[in-house]
């Protein structure tokens, strides 16, 4: 048997990684957890079979190349500029903080100030795998909270990119700090970026266009692959410039071309199948025996990570404008390190600034923050409760939120609308056609500014915060729309409102049919689902053209709604009506001829053309303008090119289609 070393490592490194990330999916943990134990598995600390280390970290290389390169495909210079007055400044205090934090900590336990700078860099800076499957988990990303965590995350991105760039100029080796080394790396790198964004930004979308235009996905996969790798190696063979960071600007520039969502899709599996080698590479170098021993500095440093990070970002909410769950949101979000850690700490001990148990040590930070971070979320309702209670420290936590004083004029019999986004602008812009009074609570500043400049009294905040709520004069409102997505803060806004204004009508936007139950419960008048609206509309559109009944269809869709929204709930009906509809289909055939222009009966009443006298057959209903009229009345006038449904046996509907042709052809469809 010949040896295929390669082979066995690959497969082996990727079926432990399958078996650690389902039992962690399992547990309700994330699955990079079960990678990381994965690869302790199959590493040298432990018993049993161990992968060859040097051959899966060039593997996971190439992981770090196509994780890098998703960051900056994914990198967007708006969503930093949208959450800029929190994003920029907060990203630099807290990573200053935590590596101040993490520096201090390993002095405390000796080590030297270099490799105690990495560490504190290394847990300084979050993961973005993390942060946005948390934030996806848990409904946050599209509220302004989770906006606020992605532009933070992508300050720190930033960041940890220049730490990389940085980090080759702090090797022992320059005894003295090296400026000149400094110099020279930055200049490089300089170059590199200047090279890539006049040369590249030209260059790379013009290729990928052209090779999109040959129809071939292979090309394309093959030529999105080219370009990842190569700019990656060129970027660290030419310039000396790391893997990750050429990766990083390849991403970058690519996003700028529209068929970046595609480059995404394509890379997708080379990208999750090659991280996860990285993290099992990762797990690799865990020493579970060092840690077990040094198990006080594995759980100061995590708890460092955890709760130090978390309480930096919170008190870092007294000193900005914004609602104090915003700042909740971020520190959950942000109290974890992963994926920049690792690849900090791998620099780092490349360098020989780490040993392996100090990098171990970090891993074993990450390992647990990730695994922890889930639950955090479960706990926030829970913390912001607990905070709410201290005297006088919610007050100044949220103290910052603007409350910009509404217009001077007295607001009375006024409609509250909560969220101006996708859903809150449509009411926004009928009552402002309307004149209608109304008052918009929005968290989003930009939003707010453009509600001002059309004269639309606005407050801006969190309005799930009391303080808020209370300066929209819900007592004398006539009604309130919630129409933000996010379940929890409507249910605060829903409960708040009908405390303040028992005769309140409010009418609240649902995420889940869950929500429904939950916000009526709460004391909404009317709750909307969204989805179910979307998706009632398609079945509206589509059973239409397919020639089913209007008043049919319409009964159906009030049947679901009922159903859906109607706290007694009757799943019987809907299935009735659909029942009925079908059987009303199947028993009579109508078949639908066109009105061609130019035929005498354009113009004329039903009563008039007298068809069933002339024919035999009856007019059933019209479809016009793709809209159907079941049962249309005596004095209904035809118009040219309706489509009239008749009902009869053949000879009449061979009269009626006779009477139909008379100027031009007719078109005969049956529907079944
Ligand atoms: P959409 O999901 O597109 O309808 O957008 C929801 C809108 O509501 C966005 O403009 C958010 O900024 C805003 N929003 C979400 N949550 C809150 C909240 N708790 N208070 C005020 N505005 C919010």
């Amino acid at each position: 048997m010949h040896e295929v070393p390669l082979l066995i490592n690959i497969t082996l490194a990727l079926i432990v990684a399958f078996l650690g990330g389902v039992t962690a999916r399992r547990l309700g943990l994330p699955t990079i957890v079960g990678y990381l134990l994965a690869g302790i598995a199959i590493g040298p600390f432990t018993p049993g079979f161990v992968g060859d280390i040097d051959t899966i970290q060039q593997l996971a290389e190439l992981g770090v190349i196509f994780l890098m390169f998703g960051v900056g495909l994914h990198f967007s210079f708006k969503d930093l500029w949208n959450v800029r007055d929190i994003a920029i400044p907060g990203a630099l205090i807290q990573t200053a903080f935590a590596t101040i934090l993490g520096f201090g900590l390993s002095q405390l336990w000796g080590w030297t100030p270099l490799a105690g700078l990495v560490l504190g860099l290394a847990i300084s800076v979050a993961s973005t795998v993390v942060l946005l499957r948390g934030l996806m988990d848990n409904s946050l990303l599209n509220t302004s909270h989770g906006q606020a965590a992605v532009g933070w995350l992508v300050m720190e991105d930033i960041l940890s990119v220049l730490i990389l760039i940085l980090m080759p100029t702090f090797a022992p080796s320059s005894v003295a700090f090296n400026w000149q080394a400094l110099a020279i790396t930055l200049l490089k790198s300089a170059a590199f970026i200047a090279i890539m964004f006049f040369a590249g930004t030209r260059l790379l979308p013009w290729l990928l266009e052209k090779i999109a235009h040959t129809r071939s996905r292979e090309l394309f996969i093959l030529a999105i692959l080219a370009i990842t790798l190569g700019t990656a190696m060129s970027a660290s063979e030419l310039f000396g410039v790391s893997l990750a960071l050429g990766a990083f600007v390849a991403g970058a520039i690519i996003s700028q071309s529209h068929l970046s969502h595609q480059v995404g899709a394509d890379l997708f599996s080379f990208r999750e199948t090659f991280s996860v080698l990285f993290f099992v590479s990762v797990g690799m170098l865990v020493n579970p025996t060092f840690l077990w021993e040094n198990i006080g500095q594995v759980v100061s440093l995590s708890v460092l990570v955890v709760l130090g990070k978390l309480i930096i970002v919170i008190l870092m909410g007294f000193f900005f404008p914004r609602p104090a769950r915003t700042f909740l949101v971020v520190a959950i979000g942000l109290s974890q390190v992963g994926e920049f850690s690792f690849i900090l700490g791998q620099g780092g001990l490349s360098l020989n600034l780490l040993d392996s148990n100090q990098y171990s040590l970090i891993l074993a930070a990450a390992l647990i923050s990730i695994t922890v971070n889930p639950f955090m979320y479960k706990l926030l309702p829970w913390l912001e409760a607990q905070l709410r209670r201290i005297p006088g420290f919610w007050k100044k936590l949220d103290a910052n939120t603007h409350i910009l004083e509404i217009k001077k004029e007295k607001l009375v019999d006024h409609v509250v609308i909560v969220g101006y986004g996708r859903v809150g602008k449509h009411m926004v812009d009928v009552l402002e056609k309307l004149s209608v009074p109304m008052l918009v609570i929005e968290g989003d500043a930009e939003r707010i500014t453009s509600l001002n400049q059309r004269g639309i009294p606005t407050l801006y905040g969190d309005a799930s915060n009391s303080e808020v709520i209370d300066h929209a004069h819900l007592d004398r409102a006539s009604v309130l729309v919630v129409t933000i997505p996010d379940e929890t803060s409507a249910e605060l806004i829903v409960t708040a409102a009908r405390d303040l204004n028992p005769d309140l009508l409010i009418v609240a936007r649902a995420a889940t049919e869950e929500g429904v139950q939950m916000l009526s419960n709460r004391g909404a008048n009317y709750t909307i689902h969204p989805e179910l609206e979307g998706g009632l509309e398609m079945v509206h559109h589509t059973l239409l053209s397919l020639g089913f009944p209007l008043q049919e269809v319409h009964l159906y869709a009030a049947a679901v709604r009922k159903d859906h929204y109607d706290v007694q709930v009757n799943t019987e009906e809907e299935h009735r009506l659909l029942h009925e509809m079908i059987n009303a289909m199947a028993n009579i055939e109508v078949i639908w001829l066109r009105l061609p222009t130019g035929n005498p009966l354009v113009g004329q009443t039903l009563a008039e053309a007298n068809l069933r006298a002339r024919t035999g057959a009856s007019v059933v209903a019209i479809i016009r303008n793709k809209q159907a009229m079941a049962n249309p009345k005596s004095h209904t006038v035809f118009e040219a090119e309706d489509r009239i449904g008749f009902i009869g046996d053949k000879d009449q509907i061979e009269a009626a289609e006779n009477l139909l042709a008379e100027t031009e052809d007719e078109e005969k469809t049956t529907s079944s």
